[in-house]
């Protein structure tokens, strides 16, 4: 055991209820292939996110390549960098070419007002990400899907379990893909979903993960493996018990950080809208070094001196990367670029104690 705080730390049930709950899988040998656990979460995961069609993967990066895949887009996916490599690598790894949107300054999702002069003849699909649990502007981007005739793939691996209007998240855009890797809100150890509305996607979706086996003698696709097993699902099961109540002491925390830094010259915290209903996975903290008087990496290594990590999320923009060198310029999205040298997660997770808060908070003011 060690004393330092990182940026998250896991939700877990406790071993009995999670020993309890893999029990049976030593009576029935089925520890993979669409097993009672994987059936089970499935139709559990449709109630909760309030979606008619859900499919369970290994992870969220599957998900979004699976998902991509399997609404056979050819030609250019209009995205933002501001996100998690995952993003856009998916568009990359499907032979397709990412347009980087810029975002907007105040929540870091995409900026409706700039996606139309991005599509082009060969534009087929937007795909935005809720940054940080903060909800894109959901009916704007359909409506102009709808105008250019366009997909839209959510990356929704952040707002698990967030609601718009009163809606799910899921149930907007053509699909939606969450992320149930450990340092997200809910965890199946690693694994995803993919929530979708068209009936039609859903026995692709099911053989492209399966390597594109459609029966004992027929193969559809070239598919690669992407099947949550038994084991995640039933970490699954458990943590989604306990969701409302994890989820609940994020909010605790997420509002203690509030109290101590908000209004602070020089210091921005984020801002949830109105009419959403937030699952607090992340505490994003921007640094204006001539107000505050530090810059986002003096910060940084002030708390990593005292043995708290915080992480620089999302540094640097996915249009930066090594990789794509000399492909993408990330001067075509200055706000990304700007959010991303000022941005600084803090340590947010259920289990966080509010004399932690505090005290990170404290090593911030003093500086
Ligand atoms: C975590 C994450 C992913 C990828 O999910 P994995 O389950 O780790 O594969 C994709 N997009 C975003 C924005 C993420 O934060």
């Amino acid at each position: 055991m060690d004393n330092n705080i990182y940026v998250t730390k896991t939700t877990m049930p406790s071993f009995e209820e999670y020993a309890e709950e893999i029990k049976d899988l030593w009576d029935t040998h089925i520890l993979t292939n669409m097993g009672a656990k994987h059936q089970k979460l499935c139709s559990e995961l449709k109630q909760y996110l309030g979606v008619e069609h859900v499919d369970l993967l290994t992870n969220g990066h599957a998900a979004l390549e699976i998902a991509l895949e399997a609404l056979q887009l050819e030609g250019e996916v209009i995205t933002t960098p501001f996100t998690f490599a995952s993003t856009t690598h998916a568009i990359v790894r499907n032979g397709l070419t990412p347009v980087f949107c810029d975002v907007k300054e105040d929540d870091f999702t995409i900026d409706v007002d700039k996606i139309e002069e991005l599509i082009t003849e060969k534009t087929c699909a937007i795909m935005p990400v809720h940054v940080y649990g903060n909800i894109c502007d959901v009916e704007r981007i359909s409506e102009i899907a709808r105008k250019y005739g366009l997909k839209v793939i959510y990356d929704a691996a952040h707002a698990f379990g967030c609601t718009y209007k009163g809606r799910g998240i899921a149930s907007f855009g053509d699909v939606s893909c969450f992320s149930f890797h450990a340092t997200k809100v809910f965890n199946t150890i690693e694994g995803g979903a993919i929530c979708y509305h068209n009936e039609n996607l859903g026995q692709k979706i099911s053989e492209l993960k399966n390597f594109g086996i459609h029966d004992a003698e027929t193969v559809h696709y070239a598919g690669c493996n992407a099947k949550m097993n038994e084991f995640c699902a039933a970490m699954g099961l458990c943590n989604l018990k306990h969701i409302d109540t994890a989820i609940n002491c994020r909010k605790k925390v997420y509002e203690r950080y509030h109290m101590n830094l908000k209004g602070i010259p020089g210091i921005r915290v984020n801002s949830v809208k109105e009419e959403v209903g937030y699952n607090y996975p992340y505490y994003p903290v921007l640094f204006d070094k001539a107000a505050f008087g530090h810059d986002r990496d003096e910060v940084a290594s002030a708390l990593a001196n005292h043995g708290i990590y915080a992480r620089k999320y999302f540094y640097p923009i996915t249009n930066s990367f090594a990789c794509y060198k000399n492909k993408y310029d990330p001067g075509m999205t200055p706000i990304a670029d700007k959010l991303g040298k000022s941005v600084l997660t803090l340590p947010l997770y259920d289990s966080l104690q509010m004399e932690d808060v505090d005290r990170i908070c404290d090593i911030i003011r003093h500086l």
